[in-house]
């Protein structure tokens, strides 16, 4: 099964993706945590990448499409793949078009989860994500047991810089300018299916589970 999970941020991609990873046994890849995970490294990937993410903005086209390349080659995407923050530019979408078709592959699915901008601002400045296990809670939605400790580790959440009210606003002025495009795109191939988001994280995964068929 070959992915690409579509959506605004804060629509619950990830936690969606978690998901759909575990029950069809496919690599979940994220650009954003590849990105992230190289700046808590201080690769020189993280430090082209942090200017750009730290003011909201999309890394370039060149960077981005280099390293989802290089995963989509590894033997673990053999089996199909996962793809969450990719593509965000028709440039993208076409290198990734190539891109399979080089590899002899093609896109089953491009999964939107669709949720109105007004529970977006909502659910985004809520986030609190836990640095070292990844787990992502809301304060209001989906709180863990104790005030600011993470469930599974006992680390002290925290907010991502991004999650930030100003950095969201512009965040996701940024994603619906790029994102329409690329609906289109792959409305018109035929590939989109586009799933309620404004719902139960469980009912959210019934009605994706339902439009995978393959
Ligand atoms: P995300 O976690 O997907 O919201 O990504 C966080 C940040 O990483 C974005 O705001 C961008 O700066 C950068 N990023 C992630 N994916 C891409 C992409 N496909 N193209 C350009 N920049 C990206």
């Amino acid at each position: 099964m070959n992915l690409i999970l579509m959506g605004l941020p804060g629509a619950g991609k990830g936690t969606q993706a978690e998901k759909i990873k575990d029950k069809y046994n496919i690599p979940h890849i994220s650009t954003g945590d590849m990105f992230r995970l190289s700046i808590k490294e201080g690769t020189d990937l993280g430090k082209k990448a942090q200017e750009y993410m730290d003011r909201g903005d999309l890394v370039p086209d060149e960077v981005t499409i280099g390293i989802v390349k290089e995963r989509l080659s590894k033997d673990d995407c053999k089996n199909g793949f996962l793809l969450d923050g990719f593509p965000r530019t028709i440039a993208q979408a076409e290198a990734l078009q190539q891109l399979l078709s080089d590899l002899g592959e093609s896109i089953d699915y491009v999964l939107h989860v669709d949720v109105p901008e007004e529970k977006l601002v909502e659910r985004l400045t809520g986030r609190r994500i836990c640095p070292t296990c990844g787990t992502a809670y809301h304060i209001e939605f989906n709180p863990p047991k104790v005030e600011g400790i993470c469930d599974k580790d006992g680390s002290q959440l925290i907010q991502r810089d991004d999650d930030k009210a100003e950095t969201v606003k512009r965040r996701l002025a940024v994603n619906i300018e790029q994102t329409k495009p690329l609906l289109d795109f792959y409305q018109e191939k035929g590939y989109l299916v586009t799933v309620n988001g404004n719902q139960e994280i469980d009912n959210v995964f019934e009605d994706i589970q339902k439009k995978l068929v393959k």
